[in-house]
């Protein structure tokens, strides 16, 4: 196959083993530890809000970091009717893309306290994140299609990647020339409101890119108007089913939905895997962003004869994981992202209690909506109703001659995001690859954390539509119909 070769730098992001850029960022940071933000509608023209809702810190219940107003069904109908495709030339969508990239990187300290104290990140995720968004913008800056604007664009986005997937989504609708309405998670719109901000400040349209904080509600009066000539939705798998039910039912026939969405996502260990390499990438894919990716690892497989050492050394890892406030940079695990959610992980994790199948169970700070890092033994894939979306990994074991009827049993789920595969026999490599049906497959290492432009990200089946984010593809979903075919 032809090798991708990207033209745009990536992010150089910051080294944190390096003193003098840690305490730069610390100081950054620290200018916005007590920053009250406030968010609200931001359209064409000014909005006047309604109502305000407090926003709270995830691992700090006292800690308030704003207040959103959002928008109104008026907001909404007002956004509709302004909005206007960004007809600007290629070239100087992506030099202000360019910009909002350098915007981004430049308020990195405050992009970094906002993503601890609304998102509860911890301070490499974080950094990560930032990252990726500005990969995004560059990238999509850097490969805009030849083709006509197709319109209109709503972008709905998770609150796991408040800055990166919200971004993502937009630079991407922006860069071939549609008007953006955005609508970020309604636990997240200090972010996006931040975002945004930046983006018209490099110089977006305001027409082309506007903000609409809010629920359910807002979301689905944005994906059921004519006037959508198209959505990017990244969220959960039944959230998609809605959208594509009131889009079939409201807009045209072929309007575009670009949908990413769960997983239950699955690595295989073998007795030839490397324990240590394997314990690590375990750590990072079921454990980093307190499991809250979609990426995330949900369903270990060990093969028997390992099975024991291999665990014994993950539950030495656990130990040393640090669960707690983002802010300090020791911090590894840190909150769930509400009440909610985490009143949903503990019920599982209550049951799989109850029936004496937890291994491994670490305690949660006294205050803030913590889930501890969780292990928990099944005996297979299929035991798994849904995904958790948390730190919780589910453990099961394998003889070696059942390795097929593993990969059955995984591809049955009809999910089909993250694969990860710890083995050192290369026809086994050949194999599983080829028989595993998952968008995103990593061999010998973690399976999260995909690197704009050489990781293309994206699943099949349940887990999304394609075309992957931050791949050759996936702006050409977002220019007119027409153009499609020559574009894929
Ligand atoms: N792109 C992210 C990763 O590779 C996951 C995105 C998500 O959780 O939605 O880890």
């Amino acid at each position: 196959p032809e090798l991708f070769l990207p033209e745009r730098p990536n992010s150089r992001g910051f080294d944190l083993a390096h003193t003098p850029t840690l305490d730069s960022i610390d100081a950054a940071r620290d200018a916005f530890r007590a920053h009250h933000w406030y968010a609200r509608p931001l359209l064409a023209e000014e909005a006047a809000p309604e109502a305000d809702e407090t926003i709270a810190n995830p691992a700090r219940p006292q800690d308030r970091p704003g207040a959103v107003a959002p928008a109104s069904a008026t907001d909404v109908e007002l956004a509709l009717a302004a909005a206007s495709p960004w007809l600007a030339a290629p070239d100087e969508r992506a030099k202000v893309l360019n910009l909002a990239a350098d915007l981004y990187e430049a308020h990195h300290g405050e992009l970094f306290a906002l993503l601890a104290r609304e998102a509860g990140k911890s301070l490499p995720d974080a950094i990560a994140e930032l990252r990726e968004a500005v990969d995004f913008l560059r990238y999509y800056a850097a490969n805009i299609p030849d083709a006509a604007p197709s319109g209109t664009f709503t972008c709905i986005s998770p609150w796991n990647f408040p800055l990166a997937i919200f971004t993502g989504q937009i630079s991407a609708a922006l860069a071939t020339g549609n008007a953006v309405l955005a609508k970020p998670a309604s636990q997240t719109p200090l972010i996006a409101h931040r975002a945004v901000q930046l983006m018209h400040e490099a110089g977006v349209p305001r027409e082309a890119l506007q903000l609409l904080p809010g629920g359910p509600a807002v979301g689905a009066a944005l994906t059921s108007d004519p006037r959508v000539s198209g959505v990017a939705f990244t969220g959960s798998t039944a959230t998609a089913l809605k959208i594509r039910a009131a889009m079939a039912e409201n807009l045209k026939p072929g309007t575009p939905l670009i949908a990413e969405t769960g997983g239950l996502n699955a690595m295989i260990v073998d007795s030839t895997a490397l324990p240590e390499q394997a314990v690590q990438s375990i750590i990072e894919s079921a454990f980093q962003s307190a499991g809250q990716r979609c990426s995330a690892l949900r369903c270990l497989y060990l093969q028997d004869d390992v099975a024991h050492d291999v665990l014994t050394m993950l539950k030495g890892a656990m130990d040393a994981l640090r669960v707690g406030d983002p802010w300090p940079i020791s911090t590894d695990c840190g909150p769930v992202i509400d009440e909610q959610a985490r009143q949903a992980i503990a019920d599982h994790v209550a049951q799989a209690r109850a029936e004496n199948r937890v291994l491994k169970e670490l305690s949660t700070p006294p205050e803030g909506t913590f889930i501890a890092p969780t292990l928990i033994e099944i005996p297979g894939i299929q035991a798994l109703e849904r995904e958790i979306f948390g730190p919780v990994l589910h453990v099961a074991r394998f003889k070696a001659h059942e390795i097929d009827k593993v990969i059955a049993d995984i591809n049955a789920t009809g999910y089909g995001l993250t694969f990860g595969l710890h083995t050192r026999i290369d026809d086994r490599v050949q194999h599983v690859t080829e028989a595993i049906h998952a968008g995103n497959i990593y061999v010998n290492r973690n399976q999260i954390g995909a690197i704009v432009g050489s990781q293309p990200f994206g699943g099949e089946g349940l887990s999304g539509t394609g075309p992957k984010a931050g791949g050759p593809n996936y702006m050409a979903r977002f220019c007119a119909p027409d153009r499609q075919n020559s574009q894929e």
